[in-house]
């Protein structure tokens, strides 16, 4: 357990009743050189995706796991991109705990790297590798949990299945779409606990924790504009790229209705009350449903992902049309990213974007495309999310703080299929992220004492959440 930068009095103090506590496992050194270990093996391997080749590393679990006992199942829609499934059985009287995590990575530029990427190289406290933070810290942790449930011979209240996932960037089909449309019954759970959260440290000290409880969907919507074609010496009105380049500053020009669900009701609750007062003014018009005041205009500039919060948002992205100079081409088009919050109704929101174009010659139509399942918000006032928030005030000594992801993960699909999810992740400095080396960015690195803790808070969270009563 690290507390950081809390007087050393507090610290002994801490650990003292730690013992005590349900899910405290012996702070030592053993336990962290045995992660530590399988974490660097993991990040060693190059799953980069695509290709992905997630298969030395479900090998590399399911021996691991096997080796002490613990049944594992592989899933593969295609061979070198399997999914597996261990599970420790409970005594049934509680639904099962999942927790998941993806083997797979995105692909790395090897030049823009000081550590090769997949060299999980350890220097001045940090561990580098493509994955270090997204997601080998979250299939350690759950690697971790199983083997010191089954070590520790925990008598269950439910079963814990540890389902290790292939293609979670950006190849669902392998993974989770394949799993829950094939093999619903083998992940089938009243919680999931996932990637998708994070305890937020800014100038080395602990500010909160976050856990991921909804998502946006997103939605590719086309819109088209047609004109009659013509010669390019003679302009005309009926021009559609004229046509499209107006829907398109009036579509940048509308500010979309805002709405706010559970979880951002809290995250702004939350976050005004641990903020200095102009921000918590912010926030606190937010709360008061304030559309038009200056907090909307200083999100829009300042803090986009607020702004996108608050919303269903529109960015149009792509823009194609015309082929030669001296021709009025009759047909252009656009492609919107549209990420709806997740009870928007998509007809009436198409609707309302047509009426804001207002223009006979533009259509909007859905674009072909992978969907993702709309699901309502994983709930506040369950267990999981009341452990989860405990577990982050014990390791870490802070609040959490729910969130929506303006971007989508995988837990949309189990949500979608009724099972409450939960984005957790280790601490992270917000400065490493600007620095580059954030999740998807040029390089990545965690921070070693960083993957300890998270390993003992995913325990804590599920010995709290499964072990017998
Ligand atoms: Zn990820």
């Amino acid at each position: 357990m690290h507390l950081l930068r809390l007087p050393v009095v507090f610290a002994m103090l801490a650990l003292a009743t730690r013992a005590a506590e349900p899910g405290a496992i012996p702070p030592g050194p053993a336990i962290d050189e045995e992660a530590m270990r399988h974490f660097q093996a993991l990040v060693r391997m190059d799953t980069s995706d695509p290709p992905g080749n997630e298969r030395p590393a479900v090998e590399y679990l399911k021996r691991v796991l096997e080796a002490e006992g613990i049944e594992t199942k592989v899933f593969a829609l295609d061979p070198m991109r399997p999914n597996l499934v261990a599970r420790i059985r409970g005594n049934g009287s509680k639904r099962p705990l999942l927790i998941m995590a993806h083997t797979d990575v995105v692909n790395v530029d090897p030049a823009k790297w000081k550590h090769p990427p997949f060299s999980a190289t350890r220097e001045g406290g940090h561990v580098y590798g493509r994955g270090t933070i997204d997601d080998k810290d979250n299939v350690t942790a759950a690697l971790m949990t199983m083997l010191l449930l089954k070590r520790n011979q925990v008598p269950l209240d439910r079963d814990v299945i540890f389902l290790a996932e292939a293609g979670e960037e950006g190849n669902v089909r392998f993974g989770i779409e394949y799993m829950v449309r094939e093999h619903r019954a083998e992940i089938d759970a009243e919680f999931c606990i996932a990637e998708g959260g994070s305890v937020v440290r800014a100038g080395g000290k602990v500010q909160y924790g976050n856990v991921q409880t909804t998502e946006k969907i997103p939605n590719r919507v086309r819109i088209i504009a047609r004109g009659v074609a013509g010669h390019g010496s003679v302009p005309l009105r009926s021009n559609a790229v004229v046509h499209l380049a107006k829907a398109i500053a009036k579509i940048s020009e509308w500010q979309t209705p805002m709405r706010l669900n559970e979880t951002t009701r809290a995250f702004f609750e939350r976050l005004a009350a641990i903020s200095p007062p102009d921000e918590a003014a912010r926030y606190h018009s937010i709360l008061r449903g304030d559309e038009s005041g200056a907090a909307q205009e200083y999100f829009a500039e300042k803090m986009p992902q607020l702004h996108s919060v608050l919303r269903t948002s529109v960015s149009p992205n792509m823009i194609s049309g015309g082929y030669r100079v001296n021709v009025i081409p009759s047909e252009v088009e656009a492609t919107l990213d549209i990420r709806s919050l997740p009870d928007e109704d998509m007809t009436r929101f198409l609707d309302e974007l047509r009426k804001v174009i207002d223009d006979p010659a533009v259509t909007v139509e859905v674009a072909p495309g992978h969907s993702r399942p709309g699901a309502p918000p994983s709930r506040l006032n369950t267990e999981a999310f009341e452990v989860i928030e405990a577990a982050i005030k014990r390791h870490y000594g802070v609040v959490t703080i729910p969130t929506m992801s303006t971007g989508a993960t995988d837990m949309a699909f189990l949500r979608a299929n009724g099972i409450e999810s939960f984005g957790v992740g280790p601490m992270i400095d917000r400065e490493d992220a600007l620095m580059g080396f954030g999740a998807h960015s040029d390089q990545e690195r965690i921070l070693e004492e960083a993957l300890y803790t998270f390993v003992r808070f995913k325990w804590d969270v599920v010995v709290s959440l499964a072990a017998k009563k």
